[in-house]
């Protein structure tokens, strides 16, 4: 692989692949379909995105979605200055015109009126229409949607429904495995192996509790903050307290017994 995508000379950023995910990724763009990258937070998929666009050349547009969030916020507003009212592109439109990846964190998090702007977007019309200029945007070969929701976050009155999801190509997320995972917190820390090692076994030990009312578990995100900050010379177990106990739970209780579990891995470290 090129490590300088040709287009745009931005360097690729780094991403250790979990299974044949890049040749997915890169057959839908090149077929045209929308992707749906479901899994939980901090496990790659906003990484998994950037190195993509990058391989491919393409300009990427993030947008995180947040439940204030409308179809005009993607699609852009006029705007009223000195007495005229000029239009501005919203991240969406911007995308379409561009030919960029255009992609939708969290996107049940959105209002539903974002629905209207998706599905002709997401589907064989790849089009976008701007109500409030009457234009259509018709989408280059280039231009891609990508979506991505975390399941577990997900609740009755926020879900994706089946007529949006249907329409795009889904991708499962889940942690890394033991040895890739210890890769990604080693290449993003600085820290040595046996390090990382530990670090993902720590992790692991904590994935299987399932007895404390935790919300989310370990990520490699968490992992490699802790590693951060033991590569700058804090010690273990301070630094797996402030990047993973800490950032779990507020619960004093659940926060002692986390740390027993980091103790018994990282001991007086
Ligand atoms: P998500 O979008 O799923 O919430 P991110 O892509 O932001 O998660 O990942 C969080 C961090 O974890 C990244 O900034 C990176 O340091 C690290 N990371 C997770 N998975 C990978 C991976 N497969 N390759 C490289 N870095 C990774």
């Amino acid at each position: 692989m090129e490590l300088m995508s040709a287009r745009h000379l931005n360097p690729v950023p780094y991403y250790a692949a979990q299974g044949r995910e890049c040749e997915l990724f890169e057959q839908a763009w090149r077929r045209q379909l929308p992707l749906l990258i479901k899994g939980p937070t901090g496990c790659g998929k906003t990484r998994f995105v950037e190195h993509m666009a990058a391989r491919l050349g393409r300009p990427l547009i993030t947008v995180s979605c947040h439940d204030d969030l409308s179809a005009a916020d993607l699609v852009g507003r006029h705007l009223i200055g000195d007495g005229n009212t000029v239009w501005m592109d919203g991240p969406l439109a911007r995308a379409v015109r561009e030919g960029a990846i255009c992609y939708l964190d969290e996107v049940v998090e959105a209002r539903k009126d974002t629905t209207v702007v998706l599905h002709p977007l997401a589907d064989d019309r790849r089009v976008l229409p701007i109500e409030r200029t009457g234009e259509m945007l018709t989408a280059p070969s280039d231009f891609m949607l990508v979506i991505s929701y975390n399941p577990g976050y997900q609740n009755l009155l926020k879900s994706l429904k089946p007529s949006t999801r249907q329409r795009f190509v889904a991708l499962t997320f889940n942690y890394p495995s033991e040895t890739v995972e210890q890769g990604i917190v080693q290449a993003e820390s600085g820290v040595d192996a046996a390090t990382a090692a530990r670090l993902v076994r720590l992790a692991q030990a904590l994935r299987r509790l399932t007895d404390h009312d935790l919300e989310e578990t370990a990520s490699t995100r968490l992992l490699v903050m802790a590693a951060r900050l033991m590569a700058a010379g804090l010690p273990a177990l301070e630094a797996c307290r402030a990047a993973i106990v800490d950032a779990l739970s507020d619960d004093e209780d659940t926060g002692v017994a986390l740390m027993e579990v980091v103790s018994a891995l990282f001991g007086e470290t």
